[in-house]
């Protein structure tokens, strides 16, 4: 029974790197890896390898790895995700505040 409409529907899934138990906000596929927050943001890491995607412009602000909210993209968000509130991607971002 759920009443609040305000909350995300969380799905229970397994890190497929650590095993650990996490929840993402999408219905895991079985077809691709789901990773917990610490994992995804490891991988996020040494994926980039610092390479910096603004193209080095000074002045970048610190952005964190982050998953958004609506529809599970991985996404980047200039203030360190909490875990309590939820965040999106720069698309879902924009059509919630219009
Ligand atoms: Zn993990
Ligand atoms: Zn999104």
């Amino acid at each position: 029974l759920n009443q609040d409409f305000g909350e995300r529907q969380m799905f229970d899934a397994t890190c497929s790197k650590c095993g650990n138990a996490t929840q993402v906000p999408f219905q895991p596929s079985g077809d691709r890896p789901v990773y917990c927050r610490d994992c995804f943001q490891q991988m996020r890491g040494e994926k980039r390898g610092g390479g910096g995607f603004g193209g080095g412009a000074g002045g970048d602000r610190q952005m964190y790895d982050a998953v958004c909210a609506t529809c599970g993209a991985a996404t980047q968000v200039p203030f360190k995700p909490s875990g309590e509130r939820p965040v999106y991607c720069r698309e879902h971002y924009k059509r919630d505040r219009n």
